[in-house]
């Protein structure tokens, strides 16, 4: 058994990333440039934001965050997004979800400027993922794909079966390992809430993406031997053992699952730290025009 390890992974993105921004500079070319903008005071907004914020300063990225007041109106924040998109200088920006109650989160999606969405959000780029032309991933599955390609996993063929539907990583992530790609090619079952025998799926999968929210839910029983266990499920569950008096689980029951599988990612340090490192892969993207020409 092999341990996917994403935090290296994630730092090996971001020395790559600061080589290539040292070289811009040297050449006097354009320094990306990401914004952020957070609406109201959700304590784990802020620290996800924080940290973005500071990825992209330490690898040598121009940041901006634009921090506005809970009661900001849906009018006001269109307002700042249409002047992100018409800053040149801003190569692409993020508005942190979810915003508050008040605010249309939809209507503020769709009027980011596509071509500076590297959350790939906007419908345009979940379109133009589907239809496999250039588009900009959503940060988990962008990071999914990135783990399973610099580990050389072989997914041509294979039977993947996706736990989870959301928009965010579930329906993605199945779009993204049926396409005709490295990583991709694979015959690809999503299963959600509503699938029955869900056991009869998981038994036959050479690669289970699990994403349901639910900690420790897919045992061993369910899995064949040898398989590929990508865990994005994240729960903050008491535990009188840590000095904070909490740990993370997995949506995973780690030991016995990890005993049967080839390849496997913790929780924590497997997928999550890849969030930070494809949002800094999409900026410099879009500072390279190389997603819309
Ligand atoms: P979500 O709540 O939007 O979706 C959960 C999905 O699980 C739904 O589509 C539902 O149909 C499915 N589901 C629920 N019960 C099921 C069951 N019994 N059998 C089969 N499917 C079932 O969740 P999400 O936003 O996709 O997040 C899922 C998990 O991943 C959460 O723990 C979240 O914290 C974590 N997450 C982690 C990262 C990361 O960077 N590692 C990023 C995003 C989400």
């Amino acid at each position: 058994m092999a341990i996917i390890d994403g935090k290296l992974i994630s730092l090996q993105i971001q020395d790559e990333i600061a080589l290539e921004v040292n070289a811009i500079k040297e050449k006097g070319g354009k320094v990306p440039h990401l914004a952020a903008v957070i609406v109201g005071n959700d304590g784990a907004s802020e620290t996800y934001v924080g940290a973005k914020v500071k990825a992209c300063d330490k690898i040598g990225f121009k940041s901006t965050l634009v921090k506005l007041e809970e009661n900001t109106t849906e009018q006001e924040l269109l307002h700042i997004v249409e002047g992100l998109n018409k800053d040149a200088d801003i190569d692409g920006y993020i508005v942190q979800l979810p915003l508050p109650k008040h605010i249309n989160e939809q209507k503020i999606v769709e009027a980011i400027d596509p071509k500076k969405d590297v959350d790939g959000f906007h419908p345009q780029n979940v379109g133009r993922m589907a239809l496999n032309l250039p588009a900009y991933l959503p940060a988990t599955p962008y990071g999914i794909m990135q783990l399973l390609e610099r580990y050389k996993i072989d997914t041509a063929g294979k039977n993947c079966v996706v736990i989870g539907r959301s928009h965010i990583v579930g329906s993605p992530m199945s779009i993204l390992m049926a396409r005709n790609t490295v990583p991709g090619n694979c015959t690809v079952t999503m299963c959600h809430s509503r699938t029955k025998n869900l056991k009869e799926f998981t038994l036959n999968a050479d690669i289970v993406i699990v994403a349901l929210g639910k900690p420790e839910f897919v045992t061993a029983d369910m899995l064949k031997d040898g398989v590929v266990v990508i865990d994005v499920g994240i729960t903050r569950v008491p535990s009188d053992q840590t000095k904070s008096g909490f740990k993370l689980l997995g949506d995973v029951k780690y030991d016995e699952v990890a005993a049967k599988a080839s390849y496997i990612t913790p929780v924590p340090g497997g997928v999550g730290p890849m969030t930070i490192a494809s949002l800094l892969m999409n900026t410099l993207k879009a500072s390279k025009k190389e997603i819309y020409l």
